[in-house]
């Protein structure tokens, strides 16, 4: 993973002369005034813990477990999000832990946790890093120290009940090592999100990640039956049967509280057979409404489809072009759907029988297997081209959120209002990315020229956008999370009876306040 930015640098993207001239012509966007930092120019704290701290942590999870060396520090200082990497690109390594940590087992993971509590060091559990709301970035005040707890080497597939379709799986495992290990016993997670190729389970599971295949498969949390978590308290077993009455369920506490309230070091989740057959194809509908429309009929009378996305007319407009026709943007291409289906080839052909069916009775026009197939080719590859727009001057960030179906138009509306009066004129682009048949969520993509404090431009932006989802009537996130950036929006969503329920459950488990200090607690 490139230190400040995403993924692998082979496959780095290069942005087309027509895609710069367009940025330029569009947006006024320049190249930025400096250059971004070197791996060398980054500027670290000194490093604060103590060597009473640092041997305890080796007796923990052994020495060699226990890094120092800058490469390790650089590569867990915060996030993916624009303006973690725009920071990462300034130089500025401030928020970097003092040492990365790596236990092998739940028992090194309590150990190191019982040792960061009596010595007041903060803890940031680190699955993948990709965290984009500033969920890797802990508050030093107060402490003696921050390290970076790794999940890496937790990465096995413990043990897998065929016949319940239950695996237990380690949350250090990334995505694609995880459907390797699973693929070999015939069954796959169904677990697709945009950061699949860096994200690992753990992190799906504390930040209740929802993938692109979510209308099939399911959101994350929907797929965990168990969990062990350890806390610097002691240890939680939660989870005997998929459903139960056995009082509310402490699960759900913990999934979503983004190392907040514990380490979670085993997570038993639902497994599916592995397709046999893999259609996506595309559609067109005049307008977002009529697509919106649509999506709901789907969702709301089945059967369901594996993918179910709606991109609105700038975001159709923007996917269609190839690069030199980018600049006739006035063409009227409508609204692209991508349905996508997995499964047996009889499951498949009756699933796309009727959602077709639908789709055409609500207007859309089918446009067969290419649109859908290239969707698919590329479906993890724009994070790459946020890199080379940042590096020639534009700012690109996404953002997300969800409601009822009712409240679907003034939310978009707001968002996009509200992304306008921030910055300028953006440009926004957004789709329908997961659907149920009682609302959906609208995942919005902005490109905008950068100003000479680009982090600052973005933040104020980002408020106004929070600010405009609260009044709406959405959640301040889908399935990216609360870390820092939405603390203040949720205190607002949930109310201050809510606060106090969330410190209440943080002080039982956590009353040193180590783990992940100034994250999802408002
Ligand atoms: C380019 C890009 C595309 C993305 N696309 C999607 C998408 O399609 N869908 C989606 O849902 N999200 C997406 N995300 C957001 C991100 O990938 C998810 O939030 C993911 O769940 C984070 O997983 P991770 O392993 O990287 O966790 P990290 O970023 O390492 O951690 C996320 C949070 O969980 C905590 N944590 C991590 N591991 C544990 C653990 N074992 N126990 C307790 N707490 C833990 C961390 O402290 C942090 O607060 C995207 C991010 C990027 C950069």
């Amino acid at each position: 993973m490139l230190w400040s930015g995403w993924g692998d640098p082979a496959k780095a993207a290069e942005l087309p002369s027509p895609v710069r001239r367009l940025l330029a012509d569009l947006l006024g966007v320049q190249a930025p005034a400096l250059p971004a930092a070197t791996f060398g120019e980054v500027r670290l704290p000194a490093p604060a813990l103590s060597p009473l701290v640092l041997s305890a942590l080796s007796s923990a999870v052994g020495g060699e477990h226990v890094r120092l060396d800058d490469d390790a520090r650089i590569r867990h200082t915060r996030g993916k999000s624009t303006p973690d990497l725009l920071r990462m690109r300034a130089g500025d390594g401030s928020d970097a832990p003092d040492a990365v940590v790596l236990p092998g087992s739940h028992a090194e993971v309590a150990e190191a946790l019982r040792v960061c509590a009596e010595h007041r060091v903060a803890v940031v559990p680190f699955g993948g890093g990709t965290s984009v709301v500033g969920g890797l970035i802990a508050a030093r005040k107060g402490f003696a120290g921050v390290v970076a707890l790794d999940t890496a080497r937790l990465n096995r597939l413990v043990s897998i009940d065929t016949e319940s379709m239950v695996a237990e799986l380690e949350p250090g495992l990334r995505a694609p090592q995880a459907e390797q290990l699973l693929a070999a016993h015939g069954f796959t997670l169904g677990h697709f999100p945009q950061s699949f190729e860096y994200a690992t389970l753990g992190g799906y599971a504390a930040a209740r990640s929802s993938g692109q295949a979510s209308a099939g498969y399911g959101r994350f949390d929907d797929m965990v039956v168990g969990m062990t978590v350890a806390t610097p308290q002691g240890t939680l077993d939660l989870g005997r049967a998929p459903k139960s009455a056995a009082g509310p369920d402490l699960r759900q506490v913990i999934l979503g509280s983004e190392g907040a309230f514990g380490v979670i070091t085993s997570l038993r989740l639902r497994v599916r057979p592995a397709p046999a057959v893999r259609v996506y194809e595309g559609w067109r509908f005049a307008t977002f409404s009529a697509g919106a429309a649509a999506l709901r009929r789907v969702a709301q009378e089945g059967p369901a489809p594996t993918v179910l996305r709606l991109s609105d007319e700038t975001e159709t407009m923007v996917g269609l072009a190839r690069p030199e026709e980018l600049g006739a943007l006035a063409s009227e291409p409508g609204c692209q759907v991508i349905a996508g289906y997995e499964g047996t080839a009889a499951d498949v052909a009756y699933r796309r029988e009727r959602t077709a069916a639908t789709l055409s009775e609500m207007g859309g026009v089918p446009l067969g297997s290419e649109p859908g197939e290239k969707w698919a080719h590329g479906r993890y590859s724009a994070p790459y081209l946020r890199d080379s727009l940042l590096a020639a001057g534009a700012t690109v960030e996404t953002l997300e959120t969800a409601c009822f179906w009712s409240g679907v138009p003034r939310l978009y509306e707001a968002v996009r209002q509200a992304l306008t009066a921030s910055l300028g004129s953006p440009l926004v682009m957004c789709h329908v990315s997961h659907v149920y048949a009682t609302g959906a969520s609208l995942y919005f993509t902005v490109v905008t020229a950068q100003s000479d404090d680009p982090v600052g431009q973005w933040e104020s932006a980002k408020r106004a956008v929070n600010d405009a989802i609260g009044l709406a009537g959405g959640t301040i996130s889908h399935h990216h999370g609360v870390g820092r950036d939405h603390l203040q929006a949720y205190a607002l969503e949930i109310g201050d009876l809510g606060v106090s329920m969330l410190r209440g459950v943080k002080e039982r488990l956590d009353p040193a306040g180590i783990l992940n200090p100034g994250v999802l607690i408002p």
